[in-house]
């Protein structure tokens, strides 16, 4: 059955008039599906009976079921386990700043790309989330909360260039006019570094923000953090960001989870300048946050400071990421990964 909560506007109208119903149904499914967030055909209470029922043989409506929310005493992060209808978890997160919230979606069950620091990626990939499960998350977590989401990060587990076409469709039915309506500006897409796909997605011309995740200034260190660097070389990594500002306008955030000694020293910071700072970019420095299955630790306050300091004298925009949920497995894939293995 197709999953009418992936289809674009247009291909709703196909699909309308192929089952002999007015082109402007479409608009009205549209809206009950992306702007008032109904979970079921029954909902629609301006359609007919009949059409309702005709809807709900023909298609699927998919919505994510509520397993499991925790929420930071500390600072108001939420983190969200969901059911997909074939069983597996996911997570998401719902962060609360002064300008806005914004929800952290996974886009992946699980994650191959073997990053050594990270928790989502243990367990391999299972596969990749459809469009309709990315926006469920948005959806599901702005019914919760009873709050708008303004931000939307694709942070979470797994890698979006790796499971590109629904990306693509999820960016745009999040961002089109007659669903949530959320700004490109207000998006950020975070890869690991493939390459094509970032040339790709560069000539998409959207107006998401980039973000990269770096970890290493050097090839040789960044390949002992990430397998993903065996299979493309720094500069090419470094050059498609180039290119994605060309293309776009968009400035390019670099994400460095710094990693007690390994690469945190100043030597690291002296190379990561000279890598990029012909590039119009942002550096957000994230203490790495330890997991269990690994002895990487987190760098001491003051070596944080002191990267820090360095990146900033050369001119180059820096911030540090503020750790929230660090009480709830806030880091990423640690609560979907405890869920599994309790169950
Ligand atoms: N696959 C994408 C997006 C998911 S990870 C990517 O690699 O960018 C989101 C960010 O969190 C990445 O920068 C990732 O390297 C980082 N990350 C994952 N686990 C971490 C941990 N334990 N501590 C600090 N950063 C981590």
């Amino acid at each position: 059955m197709t999953d009418i909560k992936s289809l674009t506007l247009l291909e709703l109208q196909e699909e309308m008039e192929r089952l002999g119903e007015k082109k402007f149904r479409a608009k009205q499914v549209y809206g009950w599906m992306h702007e008032k967030l109904a979970d079921h055909f029954d909902e629609m209470t301006n359609l007919s009976k009949a059409l309702r029922e005709r809807l709900s043989k023909e298609y699927e409506l998919p919505a994510l079921k509520f397993i499991k929310v925790q929420q930071s005493g500390q600072d108001g992060t939420c983190k969200f386990l969901f059911g997909l209808p074939d069983g597996h978890v996911i997570e998401s997160v719902l962060m609360r700043y002064h300008y806005g919230n914004s929800v952290c979606i996974s886009s992946q069950v699980g994650c191959r790309m073997g990053c050594r620091f990270c928790a989502s990626t243990l367990g391999g990939l299972q596969r990749g989330l459809r469009p309709s499960e990315m926006l469920d998350q948005i959806y599901q977590i702005q019914k919760w909360s009873k709050e708008r989401v303004h931000n939307v990060v694709v942070m979470g587990t797994g890698e979006p260039l790796d499971n590109y076409d629904s990306l693509l469709r999820f960016l745009h039915l999040l961002t089109c006019e007659g669903g949530l309506h959320i700004s490109q500006r207000n998006v950020t897409v975070s890869t690991c570094g493939i390459v094509p796909k970032m040339r790709k997605l560069a000539e998409e011309k959207l107006q998401i923000t980039l973000a990269l995740s770096l970890h290493a200034s050097t090839q040789e260190k960044r390949k002992a953090l990430m397998p993903v660097a065996n299979r493309y070389e720094l500069s090419e990594v470094i050059d498609a960001c180039r290119y994605y500002f060309e293309q776009t306008g968009r400035r390019i955030t670099f994400e460095y989870s710094l990693v007690g000694g390994v690469n945190d020293q100043e030597e690291d910071a002296r190379e990561l300048i000279r890598l990029i700072q012909p590039l119009n970019c942002h550096v957000n420095l994230i203490p790495v946050n330890p997991i269990k299955e690994r002895d990487y630790v987190q760098s001491g306050r003051q070596t944080i400071v002191n990267f820090k300091n360095k990146l900033e004298k050369s001119g180059i925009v820096v911030s540090i990421r503020r750790e929230l949920g660090r009480d709830i497995d806030g880091a990423c894939g640690q609560l979907r990964r405890s869920y599994i293995e309790s169950h």
